[in-house]
């Protein structure tokens, strides 16, 4: 199985958040899961792939060039691949991967998040998505989305669309028991 993992860049964030993202990124690999992320050094990223290296796992970083030149890479990944913009690279995230998850982070991990869920909407991309809300971090984007569900911005399917959970423990679990999604709840999912 292969997760594409999306988080935080930032560093200057609660000791939880780490622990949570070490303790994921030692169960996908004591699961044989091979992880997918950002590439980025810093932050959960940082965390992310230290952790994965440091259990003997498999993790692959996706960057635009860009980033690579002014060295924001992990050292420690071999696995890369750069891409020309970062258009290009979140296409490739979503290419091959089994689910998405998302951790805690900034603007940049709620727009990956954000554009999964859209195409997921519309049945362009049909794996799970489970979200890690560590601190309860994810309780407003949650409140965000029914408030479009009660005012009829979208169907009540977000059971379909996403999974939240609270420990790295139910993400895996998570993602083995997630909704199926297809083609005929996409029609079923417009509002006209
Ligand atoms: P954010 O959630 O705003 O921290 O951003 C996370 C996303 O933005 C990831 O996809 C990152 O690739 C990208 N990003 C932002 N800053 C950096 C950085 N210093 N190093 C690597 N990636 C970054």
């Amino acid at each position: 199985m292969q997760v594409c993992v999306y988080c935080a860049s930032s560093g200057r964030i609660h000791q939880d958040y780490f622990d949570a993202t070490a303790k994921l990124a030692k169960l996908f690999v004591k699961n044989n899961i091979k992880v997918v992320f950002g590439g980025g050094s810093s932050g959960l990223m940082g965390q992310l792939a230290d952790s994965v290296l440091a259990a003997g796992g498999q993790i692959k970083g996706i960057m635009p060039q860009f980033m690579n030149e002014v060295e924001w890479g992990h050292r420690g990944v071999s696995d890369f691949v750069y891409t020309q913009s970062m258009h290009e690279r979140k296409a490739k995230f979503l290419e091959g991967t089994d689910a998405l998850i998302t951790l805690p982070g900034g603007p940049g991990t709620y727009e990956e998040l954000l554009e999964s869920i859209t195409l997921k909407k519309l049945a362009q991309f049909t794996k799970p998505i489970v979200i890690l809300n560590t601190r309860g971090y994810f309780d407003a984007f949650n409140n965000m989305m029914q408030q479009a569900v009660k005012e009829n911005f979208m169907i009540d399917d977000l059971k379909y669309l996403y999974t939240i959970v609270n420990t790295p423990e139910e993400v895996i679990p998570a993602i083995e028991n997630a909704h199926l999604w297809n083609k005929g709840l996409r029609d079923a999912g417009s509002l006209r």
